[in-house]
């Protein structure tokens, strides 16, 4: 993936865990990887909250 990203000129952090955003599903209380800002809920397609809502666990 760090090749990847080297390829396409993009800067890039050692540490990707940590570029992860997590909303959990208000809806289905699943929690979703937020990926280019698209805030929906997989399972249930339902509009997730921007900001944090996830607790630990
Ligand atoms: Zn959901």
């Amino acid at each position: 993936m760090a090749r990847a990203l080297d390829r396409v000129g993009l800067p890039h952090p050692g540490d990707f865990t940590e570029r992860f955003v997590f909303r959990r599903c208000p809806s289905c209380g699943e929690r979703n990887i937020v990926r280019d800002d698209d805030f929906t809920c997989a399972p249930c397609d339902s509009a997730l909250p921007t900001q944090w809502n996830v607790t630990s666990g």
